[in-house]
């Protein structure tokens, strides 16, 4: 029998990041030293004191059962006090927030709840590729929304389409930004608020990185804007600021009917997020900021020897405020992922080419800072002699 795909899985975007692993593999094989630029995933370990809580909590019978669907009420309370303290928001735990297997599968899922077959949902373009994914599996229509360097890579909602926006059912967007490192005011989430009241479009923002900011920047919540509770819903992640990717625990917080409605999605296709590991995660969420300046300190200064080491092959980059990423444009105007196959060729240096995020993703090319500061600096060494 010949074995056939779906439609929505034939119509996802190739995954052009595996030609860049496999040439990767080939040059490991050959025993070449690798610096590994490439990966959005923490080289550093999970916090001692969230270790030792999911030991504890693991020890306790009752986490070994289902869990609740919409996620423990001391996980969901400690999120309340966290964006309290955080932000200055204050929500209703059981109604406002719901706990997620990591907020990708809270973003891959939101489409489910609220997009037709047919319908758009509005997708930045270079971006996180799942908002486009999570639209396709759901047989609704991603539109690219491109983000600009001359828009300091914010989405020009002005330039959508009417016919377009009348079609839309949900906008996202993401700042700290994935993969422009980008960063957004209040005053930008107000229009975006606007825009989403004005025309009944809910407005999901991807809020991942808020707790990976440099030289004092502190990133807001699009939920502290006037009028975003009637149509936001923000995604949390302890992923990368606690170093926790493994662990796969996250939260959304925002509109009731929002949150309610990923929730009947979540209700009918996951069983929640095993309860030790939310209790884990209250430790990390209690200790957040000083985790958070620690951190900072480590990428801060892995960012600023990256920076030297571009400049030295001619490259440019605004120090980026926030995320551990440095969106770098390619010299010559050449493809990036022939930039990228050079790096990797000539200096051993693996960096994901822009395209991967998207076709406005293209020119550029993101590396990431999770190496060593030491490493980072070799990285540079070898750029120099490039
Ligand atoms: N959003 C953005 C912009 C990301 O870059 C990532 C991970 O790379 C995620 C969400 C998903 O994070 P997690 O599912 O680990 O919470």
């Amino acid at each position: 029998m010949t074995i056939k795909y779906a439609d929505r899985i034939n119509s996802l975007p190739p995954y052009l990041f595996a030609e860049v692993d496999r040439a990767k593999q080939q040059k490991l094989k050959e025993g070449v030293d690798i610096i590994d630029l490439g990966v959005g995933d923490p080289d550093l370990p999970t916090p001692e004191y969230v270790i030792d809580a999911l030991c504890k909590a693991a020890h306790d019978p009752e986490t070994h059962q289902y869990p609740s669907y919409s996620g423990s009420t001391v996980f969901r309370d400690a999120a309340a006090e966290w964006l309290k303290n955080r932000f200055g928001v204050k929500l209703d735990a059981e109604k406002e927030i719901i706990t997620l297997i990591g907020s990708k599968e809270g973003i891959a899922h939101i489409p489910a709840a609220f997009v037709n077959p047919g319908d758009y949902t509005l997708c930045p373009n270079p971006a996180y590729p799942v908002y486009g994914i999570g639209t396709t599996l759901a047989d609704g229509k991603p539109y690219d929304v491109p983000l600009l360097a001359e828009n300091g890579f914010k989405p020009d909602l002005s330039s959508i389409p009417s016919d377009i926006v009348k079609k839309s059912r949900m906008l996202f967007i993401n700042y700290p930004n994935n993969p422009t490192a980008a960063t957004a005011g209040k005053e930008f989430f107000k229009e975006v608020v606007d825009f989403g009241n004005d025309n009944g479009i809910i407005i999901v923002h991807d809020n991942a990185y808020s707790e990976m900011t440099y030289d004092g920047y502190r990133a807001p919540s699009i939920l502290e804007v006037p009028g975003a509770m009637d149509c936001c819903i923000e995604f949390h992640s302890l992923s990368k600021t606690s170093n926790m990717t493994g662990w796969r625990i996250g939260f959304a917080a925002g509109s009731a009917d929002i949150v309610a409605g990923l929730g009947k999605v979540k209700m009918n296709v996951d069983s929640g997020a095993f309860l030790a590991v939310q209790l884990a995660a209250i430790a990390a969420l209690k200790n957040s900021e000083a985790f958070k300046q620690k951190m900072s300190r480590i990428y801060q200064e892995r960012r600023d020897a990256l920076l030297v080491g571009l400049k030295a092959l001619g490259i440019e980059v605004e120090k980026p405020k926030a995320t551990f990423y440095v969106w770098a444009p390619v010299p010559g105007k050449r493809p990036s992922i022939e930039y990228a196959k050079y790096l990797l060729d000539k200096a051993g240096i693996v960096a994901t080419p822009g395209v991967g995020f998207g076709k406005y993703g293209e020119g550029y090319v993101r590396f990431s800072l999770t190496r060593p500061v030491e490493r980072i600096r070799e990285a540079v060494e070898r750029m120099k002699k490039l």
